[in-house]
């Protein structure tokens, strides 16, 4: 496959503001939300008196803040532009997986507490009570059913549970948190006393509304649009490496997609078994106005198959996504590092990010350096660097270590660096880069692990 877009050696044209613009927003926003909440119950208490009246209060906020975060939870997955291409699907899924676990804590808080306050208002013991408010509060089992389904959802994504279930099965298992916050939704109506009084009530509902109304547009209604819009299809699947295949998707009016060199797509080849799971892959190559290349290598189920994708399959493709782009580069010195598949939205870059670059590619034989050819065609074109690191990490120990960066890349704190590769060698790569003085805000780093 040919080079596509036009090599650019001027300075880089984004980053007039900072990269962490937007990422602070959206945290100001979730912070600014929580201290509304509070606020809300501050102004419904007039005062807290004695050991039930502390248990209560507390049982209260912890239950106002778990109802609070439970659609900031699912923002942060909806795939609104804004946040995916200026934070970043990695650092969302990053939020969201730690918003998960303060509200599995704000929960299990809130049913400790509020049962413990009724418990000593009323003189019974913790355990009756309990008993007491699940079977006879209004909309409590409905509550009782959205916390127990929560519980589980947390159970299940914890790490080492994570680790045992395939991808599929635990993301099928997570979205039962969908049904928790639904049944969860009316017990906060009816038994929340901070939510039973005007105007808090309809701004509360408003919410929930917006956030549902949010996703389905984000997460169903666009991915309907652009899958009738581009019609996109196999055109053909070449082999580049061992295990490793490029799908070439043809589609109508891709100019409109808006995709940009480093971003991602969620592909769903349209065959039997692939049709439900949708799986993130990276152009690897620039779009094209009449097609997209994306490079996968065969790890499990779903990468295995794309070897065996026929010419029309259809295609539904979510996206683009990713903020490993252009405008997040502030220096026209750029070094890109790619190791192993982590080559495939480097690849896309080196063909298109403005600036003098240089490009270390670390694979671990001849054999498994995927683009050669095409590496070496845009290197000539653009008068850019390429070395290929290759060999047993042994004998590479000291190559991506800081005084190793330093000797291959002269003035290398003066340089953006791009970085995609497995997980302990992106963390390892990016301790070496700080340790050298490489300042955090010029590195950008694509994860494959969400
Ligand atoms: C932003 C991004 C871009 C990527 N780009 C590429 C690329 O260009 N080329 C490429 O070969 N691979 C890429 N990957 C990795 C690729 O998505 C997974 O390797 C692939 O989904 C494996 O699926 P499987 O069913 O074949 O294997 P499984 O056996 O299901 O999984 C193998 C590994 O992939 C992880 N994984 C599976 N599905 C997903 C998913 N939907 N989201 C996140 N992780 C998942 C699993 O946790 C496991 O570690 C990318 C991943 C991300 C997050």
């Amino acid at each position: 496959m040919s080079t596509t877009a036009l090599p650019r050696d001027t300075a880089p044209t984004g980053a007039r503001t900072s990269p962490e613009t937007v990422p602070r927003l959206a945290l100001a926003l979730m912070a600014a939300g929580a201290a509304a909440v509070l606020a809300s119950w501050w102004h419904a208490t007039t005062s807290v008196v004695g050991a039930a009246g502390w248990l209560d209060g507390a049982g209260r906020i912890t239950g106002l803040l778990a109802g609070y975060l439970a659609p900031v939870l699912l923002l942060l997955m909806a795939r609104i532009p804004v946040l995916e291409h200026r934070v970043g699907s990695d650092r969302l899924a990053r939020w969201h997986a730690l918003a998960g676990r303060y509200m599995v804590f704000l929960v299990s808080a809130h049913v400790v507490t509020i049962i413990w306050g009724y418990a000593l208002t009323d003189g019974k013991n913790p355990f009756a009570e309990g008993v007491d408010i699940v079977f006879h509060y209004p909309e409590m089992i409905k509550g009782s059913l959205g916390t127990l389904l929560l519980f589980g959802t947390g159970i299940v994504s914890a790490r080492v549970a994570r680790r045992k279930l395939r991808y599929e099965t635990w993301y099928y298992l997570h979205l039962a948190t969908y049904l928790a916050i639904a049944l969860a939704f009316s017990h906060q109506i009816v038994n929340g006393a901070d939510l039973s009084v005007q105007p808090e009530q309809t701004l509360w509902s408003a919410y929930y509304v917006l956030a549902a109304l949010t996703l389905g547009w984000f997460r169903l209604w666009m991915p309907y649009v652009r899958d009738r819009r581009h019609k996109l299809r196999v055109h053909s699947v070449v082999a580049e490496g061992p295990g490793v295949y490029s799908v070439i998707l043809k589609g109508e009016r891709l100019e409109d997609l808006n995709a940009r060199p480093g971003q991602f797509f969620r592909l769903q080849f349209q065959t039997r078994n692939l049709r439900w799971v949708a799986n993130p892959y990276s152009l690897s190559a620039a779009p094209h106005p009449s097609y997209l290349r994306f490079t996968i290598k065969s790890l499990g189920d779903h990468s295995s198959a794309v070897a065996r994708l026929r010419p029309g399959t259809k295609v539904r493709a979510e996206g683009p996504y990713g903020a490993f782009t252009e405008d997040k580069a502030r220096s026209p010195q750029v070094l890109l590092i790619a190791a192993g598949v982590g080559i495939t939205p480097v690849r896309a870059l080196f063909e298109t990010l403005p600036g003098r670059l240089t490009l270390l590619y670390r694979a671990g034989s001849d054999r498994e350096i995927l683009f050669r050819r095409e590496l070496e065609d845009i290197a000539r074109d653009r008068g850019a660097r390429l070395v290929y690191l290759v060999g047993s990490r042994r004998r590479h120990g000291k190559t991506l270590t800081p005084r190793g960066l330093m000797n291959l890349v002269p003035d290398l704190k003066a340089h953006d660096v791009y970085l995609c590769g497995p997980e302990p060698m992106q963390q390892a790569v990016i301790a070496a880069l700080r340790e050298a003085g490489v300042p955090a805000s010029h590195i950008h780093h694509e994860s494959f692990e969400f």
